[in-house]
């Protein structure tokens, strides 16, 4: 068995390369062309493997594909424009009207309007506290279909009972979605608790450099689709562990056509590369802040699954192999958030994460604006929130940065 990295960088070199390129080429076409109309028809009947047209099929795509797959130790995945791209074609490809699933409450935001949308169109959706199985239990109905997790959520940084769901969605017959974005393959495989799709937006850590944005669905092969009504027979072939990706990609992709373009797949196979290296020093960086903030005076609750004050502490150190690269504080609500990110000089003030670069947002006002303070209120994000997304800086320079901005604030 080779190591995680080692896997990935010489992922290109098991399918066809051209002229032995080390990396993947960058194919920038539409459509592809056949010297006989019959192989044409063929390749579109799914008797023939080939390539008919770029919307559902490109071979930088499948490269990138079969990297997302090794990463995750799946059968098989489907990339899209974005991660939000990923989540929504999954579920409108696989559920119908009437259908009921069960979400964390601890959203990424996008996610939960993705949600509220689809509950409008005639999806029914609940949302529990995941970090507890038991509610997850308690709010299957006889319509459920599918429970949809996030591994660390955003930016509280609770993390779900990811075992004890799965044990229960396998019980049950439910299909089990993980979206692994804030672990990424590196830090955690929801395979070992049963995930049947894992999701994974590659804007975040896989690409790692800001750079593209992109998503992706891998089949773990856990699910007997045989068991799962909504599959059109035209997707059902001699393999039924790929039934669900199948019409994910055959169906979700044309329908929707939320494409990832060969040059964003591009971008983020040569940021996977180096996704192990990036992590470990980001979560070092991360547990290394997150500490000094604990200490500080001015800061008030710090949110961070490698802090043993965390309420999940022992199961993230049980489940990932490292707590994340993320974390959230309070600043005190007598000091003046805007001045102390204003004081920031390397820390940048942005909305992504999962960037080379070390980044700072105060959630309320910006990305958990729209949401209103009941619904922030219950998800236990206050006005001084800060969330702060590590880069790969180093770690002398981001503590003195933020040494810095709390003395200026605090006066
Ligand atoms: C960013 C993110 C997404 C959406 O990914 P995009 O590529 O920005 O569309 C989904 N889930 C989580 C947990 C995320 O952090």
């Amino acid at each position: 068995m080779q190591g995680f990295t080692t896997k990935i960088v010489h992922s290109d070199r098991l399918g066809v390369v051209e002229h032995g390129s080390l990396h993947k080429p960058v194919h920038a076409t539409v459509a592809y062309g056949y010297e006989d109309a019959k192989d044409l028809a063929a390749v579109f009947q799914g008797k023939l493997a080939g390539f008919t047209y770029g919307r559902q099929v490109n071979p930088t795509v499948e490269a990138l594909q079969a990297q997302v797959s090794g990463m995750e130790g799946g059968l098989a995945s489907v990339c899209f424009g974005t991660g939000m791209a990923a989540i929504g074609t999954l579920l409108f490809a696989l559920l119908r009207k009437g259908d009921h699933f069960v979400s964390s409450a601890f959203l990424f935001g996008n996610t939960n309007s993705l949600f509220m949308s689809f509950a409008a169109q005639g999806l029914e959706v609940t949302f529990v506290d995941a970090t507890d199985a038991e509610q997850v239990a308690a709010a299957v109905r006889d319509n459920t279909k599918l429970v949809f997790v996030e591994t660390i959520a955003n930016p509280c940084t609770q993390v779900a009972a990811l075992a004890e769901i799965g044990e229960f969605c396998r019980r049950r017959g439910l299909v089990y979605v993980v979206d692994n974005t804030m672990t990424s393959p590196y830090l955690f495989r929801p395979k070992e608790v049963q995930a049947s799709l894992v999701v994974n937006s590659l804007t975040k850590y896989v690409g790692g450099h800001g750079t593209a944005l992109g998503g992706a669905v891998t089949e773990m092969g856990a699910y007997d689709w045989r068991d799962f009504p909504n599959i059109y027979d035209t997707y059902k072939g001699a393999d039924s562990k790929l039934w669900a990706l199948t019409q994910i990609k055959k169906k979700g992709l044309r329908d929707f056509g939320a494409t990832l373009a060969p040059e964003a797949a591009h971008h983020i196979a040569i940021g996977a590369e180096t996704l192990a290296l990036r992590m470990e020093r980001q979560c070092a960086n991360a547990a290394a802040m997150a500490d000094f903030l604990n200490h500080r005076p001015e800061v008030g609750k710090v949110f961070y699954p490698g802090l043993p004050q965390h309420p999940q502490f022992e199961r993230a150190a049980a489940l990932f192999r490292r707590p994340g690269a993320l974390f959230s504080f309070e600043l005190d609500e007598r000091l003046d958030i805007w001045a102390f990110m204003n004081l920031l000089k390397i820390i940048v003030k942005s909305s992504n994460l999962g960037d080379n670069r070390t980044l700072a947002i105060p959630v309320a006002h910006t990305i958990y604006y729209e949401m209103g303070p009941e619904r922030r209120a219950s998800m236990g994000i206050n006005d001084s929130l800060i969330r702060i997304s590590v880069g790969i800086e180093d770690l002398d320079d981001l503590i003195g940065d933020l040494h810095q901005a709390l003395a200026g604030v605090a006066g």
